[in-house]
C-alpha cells in the first residue's frame, strides 16, 4: 500500500518530504497531490507529459502475458539476485523504475519479506494494476527522465527491467552500498521474430553501452545471462513484440500477414542479462 512507502517519497517540485493529509500528500511548501481512488498517487511535476505512457489495452495484454508465466525465469533470476544483493538487510525500500504492472517487483518483494516496494511508472493504467500486485507495493506515477520523487539515499535496491535508465537519479536515490539490478535483452532476444517480422534487432554492443552510461554513477557488481525458449501463439507474439525492446516498425496489416506465416505455436528464444551495479 501507498502508506508503506510514504516516508521515502519526495515532492517533485521542491524535493521535500511528503506527509499525508486526508486524501492527499503534501510537502512543507504547500505542494499537494491527490491520491487516486485506485490506490496510486501521481507525483508528476506540472509540466511533465504523460503521452509516452502505455494505453489500457497495451497494459492489459502485457499483464496477461506475464501472468501466463512466459517470463517466469526472468522474474525468478531477478528475485534470486535481489536476495543475494541485500543479504543481511531485512527491511528497506525496493524501487522499480519503469515498474509497469508490478510483476517483477512483486516477485522480488516475495523474496525479501521485510522490504516495501515503490512501483514507479509513467502509465497510470499500469500502476492501477501495480497497486494491487502485492500488499507491500506503493504505486507512483512519475517521469523516469525527471528527478525521481524519492528522497536521497532512500532505496536499498533498485530494479530496472526493459525500462528507461536515469543514471544520476538512480545514484542519488540508492543508499551508499545499495544495488541496482538491471535486466536488458541480449542480441539473441526474440531472434526468431526479428527476421520473420522485420523487427529492430538488439545490437551486440548494448551491454557495453549500458555500462558506459552507468559508469560515472555505479560500479558493475556481477551479471548472469538467462536464456530460455518461449512457445507462443499469435496473440502472445503480438504482445511480446509490443512489450519488448524491438519496436514494431511496420503497419498492422503487414504484421498480420507476417504473423499468419508463423507456425503455431512458434518457438522463440528469450535471452536477457541480469546485471548488478553497486553505488
Ligand atoms: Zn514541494
Amino acid at each position: 500500500m501507498l502508506q508503506d512507502i510514504e516516508r521515502y517519497l519526495a515532492c517533485p517540485h521542491c524535493a521535500q518530504a511528503l506527509t499525508r493529509h486526508d486524501r492527499s500528500l503534501r510537502c512543507p511548501a504547500g505542494h499537494s497531490f491527490d491520491l487516486a481512488k485506485q490506490g496510486y498517487v501521481s507525483l508528476l511535476a506540472g509540466d511533465a507529459h504523460t503521452g509516452t505512457g502505455d494505453t489500457a489495452e497495451m497494459v492489459a495484454a502485457r499483464a496477461d502475458f506475464l501472468a501466463a508465466g512466459h517470463y517466469r525465469p526472468i522474474a525468478e533470476a531477478l528475485a534470486e539476485a535481489a536476495a543475494a544483493a541485500v543479504a543481511g538487510a531485512s527491511d528497506g525500500l525496493v524501487a522499480d523504475l519503469g515498474a509497469g504492472t508490478g510483476h517483477y517487483l512483486a516477485h522480488v518483494l516475495d523474496a525479501l519479506p521485510g522490504t516495501v516496494g515503490a512501483a514507479l511508472d509513467i502509465s497510470k493504467f499500469a500502476l492501477r494494476r501495480a497497486a494491487k500486485a502485492h500488499p507491500r507495493i506503493g504505486a507512483v506515477v512519475c517521469d523516469a527522465w525527471r528527478p525521481l520523487p524519492l528522497r536521497d539515499a532512500s532505496a536499498e535496491l533498485m530494479l530496472n527491467v526493459f525500462a528507461p535508465r536515469n543514471g544520476p537519479e538512480i545514484r542519488r536515490v540508492l543508499r551508499p552500498g545499495g544495488t541496482l539490478l538491471l535486466v536488458s535483452p541480449t542480441a539473441r532476444h526474440l531472434r526468431e521474430l526479428v527476421g520473420a517480422l522485420g523487427l529492430l534487432s538488439v545490437d551486440e554492443e548494448k551491454q557495453r553501452r549500458i555500462d558506459e552510461k552507468l559508469g560515472p554513477y555505479l560500479e558493475p557488481a556481477g551479471r548472469r545471462e538467462v536464456e530460455f525458449t518461449l512457445r507462443l501463439g499469435p496473440q502472445d507474439v503480438r504482445t511480446v513484440v509490443g512489450m519488448g525492446p524491438s519496436a514494431w516498425h511496420t503497419d498492422p496489416e503487414r504484421l498480420a500477414a507476417a504473423l499468419a506465416e508463423l507456425p503455431e505455436p512458434v518457438e522463440v528464444t528469450a535471452s536477457v542479462t541480469v546485471a548488478a551495479y553497486r553505488r
